[in-house]
């Protein structure tokens, strides 16, 4: 058991006085390429990273569920009962992502047993890797281990998507969820968020991927997300289409020659309608162990995102900019919803190691006041049991 674990087993043990039965870990993941365009129907190349969240579970006879978080350090277990209305409590919002699962679990028909739970996760939070996604599917594994039922990855991460989307209220796609269920040990995937097909699409082994934390927290920012998808379903619609998937360029510059599409939609469309290319273009660029066409790609996806879908940030530029101009770099973007969070970037694996080093160095002069978190990440395998006897 590694110290994570062994904690994680340590407070379960103190807090409800015995060891948990079973544990579970669901991963974050990181988006090379393919941004804003899940919730259009569209394609991403994700992969799950070595950072996750972990629940250790012991199921009881109680109608009620126990539940607290490492992170959160409040002084005791939050509980609540096991009923289909399950209502929100302000003073522990971290809890709604746990209620949500319920809620969407006992609304589908599965079972659901009373249980313990103990949370530890080192996703870092609200920063564009999926933290709470990685929290929604640990909490689904955990409730299905709890009651011993099982259930398809693709179903699990439909299942917290729906959590997040109609219990926490975060209009999210599918990329986050889908990405901690059903990643692939060793490799990016191109996901499919029409048909949720995953291919593998592995980085050739002379490359790396670089996660860098800008330090800047999202805040208020829900609505200019909702802002965002209103303006490419509006897209969308001008065109006679369900999304923005089935739209050409060429399409969208028509509609706004009719005065069908303003000039901010346009931009916001023609984003998205590159960005699913680009995201294709990549996997091509994977099959061909192309990197530096990937890291091309990279950038202009970070280009569209700044100017054409205006969801970027002067701390994520600087990241980008400091990024490009360090030995082995070969591409580099924002990476998730975006006004904050992480960049991530492809690396030479011969010089990952002082990229790492220079790039939190540039970031930190500029930003002395920001905390600044750069790493190194593998591709990690989807969400599953922990084993608590090694
Ligand atoms: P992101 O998914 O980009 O990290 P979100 O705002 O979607 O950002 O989700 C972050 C929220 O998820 C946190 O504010 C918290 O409520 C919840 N969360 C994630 N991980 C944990 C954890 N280990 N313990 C408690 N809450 C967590
Ligand atoms: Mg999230």
């Amino acid at each position: 058991m590694d110290n994570r674990t062994q904690k994680m087993v340590d407070f379960f043990q103190k807090l409800y006085g015995s060891a948990p039965q079973k544990a579970v870990q669901a991963p974050g993941r990181v988006n090379i390429i393919g941004e804003h365009t899940d919730y259009n129907d569209g394609f991403c190349l994700p992969m799950a990273i070595e950072r996750d969240v972990r629940i250790a579970v012991s199921a009881t006879e109680s109608a009620s569920i126990s539940v607290a978080s490492c992170e959160k350090q409040e002084s005791g277990a939050v509980t609540f009962d096991l009923c289909a209305d399950v209502t929100k409590d302000p003073d522990h919002a971290w809890v709604d992502y746990v209620k949500g699962c319920v809620v969407v679990l006992l609304a589908e028909g599965i079972p659901v047993r009373g249980c313990q739970m103990v949370i530890t996760g080192n996703v870092p939070l609200g920063s564009g890797l999926s933290s709470s996604a990685a929290l929604e599917v640990a909490v689904i594994h955990a409730l299905l281990c709890a009651a011993e039922h099982h259930m398809p990855a693709e179903r699990i991460a439909v299942l917290a998507q729906r959590a997040e989307n109609s219990y926490v209220g975060t209009n999210c796609g599918i990329l986050d969820q889908l990405s901690s269920s059903c990643g692939m040990d060793g490799s990016a995937m191109l996901m499919d968020c029409r048909s949720l097909a995953l291919t593998p699409a592995p980085l050739p082994k002379d490359v790396c991927i670089v996660i860098a934390d800008t330090g800047k927290r999202r805040g208020l920012v829900d609505s200019l997300y909702n802002e965002r998808r209103a303006q490419c379903e509006a897209g969308a619609a001008a065109l006679s289409v369900s999304h923005l998937r089935d739209v050409s360029m060429h399409g969208l510059a028509a509609a706004h020659a009719k005065g069908e599409l303003d000039a901010d939609a346009l931009r916001r469309c023609e984003h998205v309608v590159a960005e699913n290319g680009r995201t294709f273009a990549a996997a091509a660029c994977l099959r061909a162990e192309d990197s530096v066409a990937l890291g091309y790609l990279m950038d202009q996806s970070h280009t569209d995102l700044r100017d054409k879908f205006e969801v970027s940030c002067p701390e994520l530029d600087a990241m980008v900019t400091f990024a490009r101009t360090l030995p082995g770099c070969l591409g580099s973007r924002m990476t998730g919803a975006g006004f904050g969070g992480c960049t991530v970037s492809l690396v030479q694996r011969s010089e990952a190691d002082a990229f790492v080093q220079k790039l939190a160095q540039a970031y930190q002069a500029a930003y002395p006041a920001m905390p600044v978190d750069v790493f190194i990440t593998g591709a990690a395998p989807g969400a599953g049991l922990l084993d608590l006897s090694a």
